[in-house]
Order: C-alpha cells, then sequence, then structure tokens
C-alpha cells in the first residue's frame, strides 16, 4: 500500500501511539486524522467474524503526535476534541512498547496471527532509542 503522506522520521519519537485490540472497533476515526498514515485497518484474519475489524499502527513511521487521541481545542471552541470514540488509543514510551504489545489484547486468533510480527515492531523501535543497550534479537 503506498501511503502519500508518509514522512522519514529524523529520529524515534519518545513516545507512539498503541491501539487496545480489545476496545477498537475498526472505525477508522483514527485513519482520517494521522498525518503521515501510519494507520491501516487490518485484513480480518481466518478466525474473525464479520463484526470483529481492528486497526493497528505502524510503529516504524508514528511520529508521536498524538492527533488519533485529541485534537488541538481552537479559540472559538475551547472544548477537546476526542477522536477515539472507544477511547482505545494511548501515548507509551517506545522504550516500553515491547510490554504494551503483551497487553495488547484481540481474541486468540488475533494474537497468534499478528502478535509475532507486532513483538518484532516493536522490539525494533525499543532498539532504536538512543542509549539502548538491547541486542538485537
Ligand atoms: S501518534 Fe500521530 S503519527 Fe502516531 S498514529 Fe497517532 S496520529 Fe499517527
Ligand atoms: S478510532 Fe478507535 S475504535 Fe476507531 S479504528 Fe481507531 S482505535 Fe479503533
Amino acid at each position: 500500500m503506498s501511503h502519500p503522506k508518509s514522512t522519514i522520521r529524523k529520529k524515534p519519537p519518545k513516545q507512539l501511539a498503541v491501539i487496545d485490540v480489545d476496545r477498537c472497533t475498526g472505525c477508522e476515526a483514527c485513519i482520517e486524522v494521522c498525518p503521515v498514515d501510519c494507520i491501516d485497518r487490518i485484513r480480518p484474519d481466518a478466525g474473525a467474524t464479520s463484526f470483529q475489524r481492528f486497526c493497528e499502527i505502524n510503529w516504524d513511521r508514528c511520529i508521536g503526535c498524538k492527533l488519533c487521541i485529541r485534537l488541538p481545542a481552537k479559540k472559538s471552541n475551547p472544548y477537546e476534541l476526542l477522536v477515539c470514540p472507544w477511547d482505545a488509543i494511548s501515548m507509551v514510551p517506545a522504550a516500553d512498547l515491547p510490554e504494551a504489545v503483551a497487553r495488547i489484547g484481540g481474541p486468540p486468533h488475533y494474537a497468534a496471527e499478528h502478535r509475532p510480527r507486532l513483538e518484532a515492531m516493536a522490539r525494533r523501535q525499543a532498539e532504536s532509542l538512543p542509549g539502548s543497550s538491547a541486542l538485537p534479537g
């Protein structure tokens, strides 16, 4: 898939957005606002029912801007505009991403199909932080 809004990050962000799969409905509201197109709705896998849809964040490209959580308030409208209707997104320190993946939730078929890939991506982020002593693995 091409990502017209994609950017090359100059350095890894300190925090990255993580979606709680147990809360996500795949509504795509977060996809609409992400400035770098790093959120995708993932293909339902073999075990999914037609009601199960999830979105996923590509941490290799997330810039940690938090726009998928809340849009900045304007002077004319001081109320915060929350993006995710299900409060499914939180910011996690990049160093803690591998632990966050373990708590990401989702039904067993989701975990079986997607977690190994997410774990590898999370490790990559943690290891790319300045001063990281983690060994590639
Ligand atoms: S924090 Fe910003 S870059 Fe990362 S997923 Fe959310 S909107 Fe996209
Ligand atoms: S806005 Fe929330 S519920 Fe909708 S796709 Fe994004 S994370 Fe899932």
